[in-house]
């Protein structure tokens, strides 16, 4: 009998191509704790991850690899979590230079402090500032981020230094707060035409608008983004009710209409924080198909609230996360994020079971890749996407044993347990270390620039 099988077996080998047998990859990781992080995931489990030379996942599943499959380099993550890398969808890199600014201060003060360095710098200290927090994301496990370049318009140096830095990123692009619809829409079509050759190209995402003219109260601003939405079909976000001002508050929820008016409000706009709704304002989001974005380290760091999430999430608003600029949030840890705001809103309602890690997971990943328009291609582990993914360490003393893999990876794990972070299946930090060889020339860079800087607002008259 066993003889008779072998000969099958033989005989079929015998009648297929060879190609159908032996699928090669650049790397396969295999017997990890696989988190796909898809919607219906009920439970992390043993898995592996194939994946080619253009960066993409060829295979990915539960169990064992099936055999055929061969990879240049195999990596045995036995009792290791494996991941999809998180996605930020509110980051402002360029901050990651002002770290600690105005300690003290709620928003208005927050800027009111900032805009002096941002403002004092030139085009290419905006390019090693945008390096340094995009290297600051990768080391920290955030392999996607939506970008806002908003500083001086240094559009094409934060684009460059985007690219450069190898972080996976949509660049948003913010209209000049000043100037005639003629001058605003030349800088953005221009800036549409300077992306143009990268369309399609990695780790270049996608462009997006990303501005603030609530804040300013410009209606004309807001038409303009709509038309732009529309004929470019772009994403965009907008930063909405963040500060607990109740004048701004109250200013911010009287032009929601604009939102709606320009043609803005739909499945491609999302609202930035979002702390300070009315319940007509989430019915018109929930029922536009619009998402939000959710920040509470900077929203707790800058004392503006606790957006109310669970009451969003019945509303069935699409939610993600970012960890927003380094001048605000201050660590870029996509944990000490999902912990800030699990723990707030627990703490709010009273209840352990409002929400729990797998949603805030969920949200740091897929939600994120989501609202900002690219879940087709990263936030979940599938075939055809990205192999943008962590392999973490959860078997520590300090982290260890695994009973729930969501519950130690969200509660127990940091940034220090991330083992390796791969962007399209190359290894780019390993323990923390950024492995980008410009790593250590823009660290210099930034210290030498932020220097030069602090020196020139010191020297400079203050207002009295
Ligand atoms: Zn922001």
């Amino acid at each position: 009998m066993r003889c008779l099988t072998l000969a099958l077996v033989a005989g079929t080998l015998a009648t297929l191509p060879l190609r159908a047998e032996v699928e090669v990859g650049r790397i396969l990781v295999k017997n990890g704790i696989l988190f796909t992080m898809q919607a219906d995931e009920t439970s992390p489990r043993k898995g592996y991850l194939l994946a080619g030379d253009d960066g993409k996942i060829l295979r990915v599943g539960y169990g064992d690899p099936p055999p055929g499959i061969r990879a240049v380099q195999t990596l045995d993550a036995s009792g290791r979590f494996v991941l999809p890398g998180f996605v930020s969808a509110h980051s402002h890199l360029y901050q990651a230079a002002t770290r600690g600014l105005a300690p003290d201060k709620e928003l208005g003060g927050w800027l009111r402090a900032g805009f002096p360095y941002w403002r004092a710098s030139v085009p290419a200290d905006h390019y090693f500032q945008t390096l340094a927090g995009a290297f600051d994301l990768l080391a920290h496990g955030v392999t996607t981020a939506f970008n806002f370049n908003d500083a001086n318009g240094d559009d094409v140096e934060g684009f460059r230094a985007e690219l450069a830095s190898g972080i996976r990123f949509v660049h948003g692009f913010c209209l000049p707060m000043q100037g005639s619809r003629k001058s605003r829409e030349a800088a953005f079509e221009a800036f549409y035409a300077y992306t143009r050759p990268y369309a399609g190209k990695t780790p270049f995402l996608g462009l997006a608008l990303g501005g603030y003219a609530f804040s300013a109260g410009d209606e004309d601003y807001i038409k303009l983004e709509g038309e732009i939405m529309q004929r470019y079909g772009l994403y965009n976000q907008a930063h909405y009710l963040e500060a607990a001002d109740p004048a701004e508050v109250a200013a911010q929820r009287s032009r929601f209409g604009w939102f709606r008016e320009s043609g803005e409000l739909g499945p491609r706009l999302s609202f930035g924080h979002l702390v300070h709704p009315d319940s007509a304002i989430l019915e018109q989001i929930a029922s536009s198909g619009a998402g939000m974005v959710w920040n509470p380290l900077s929203n707790g760091r800058l004392g503006s609230g606790l957006a109310d999430i669970p009451a969003i999430a019945k509303l069935g608003i699409r939610i993600g996360m970012g960890v927003d600029g380094q001048a605000s949030a201050d660590l870029s840890d996509p944990f000490e994020n999902m912990r800030a705001g699990l723990y707030g809103v627990r703490a709010r309602y009273e209840s352990a079971s409002v929400l729990v890690p797998r949603d805030v997971l969920g949200f740091h990943t897929r939600g994120s890749a989501d609202v900002i328009g690219v879940l087709s291609r990263v936030g979940t582990l599938e075939k055809g996407k990205f192999a943008d993914f962590l392999v973490i360490d959860p078997h520590r003393m300090e982290t260890g044993p695994v009973y729930d893999p969501y519950a130690t990876l969200v509660l127990a794990c940091s940034a220090t347990n991330i083992e390796r972070v791969y962007v399209g299946a190359r290894l780019v930090a390993e323990n923390g270390a950024c492995l980008n060889p410009d790593y250590a020339h823009a660290n210099a860079e930034v210290l030498t620039r932020m220097a030069r800087i602090r020196a020139s607002l010191d020297a400079a008259p203050r207002p009295h």
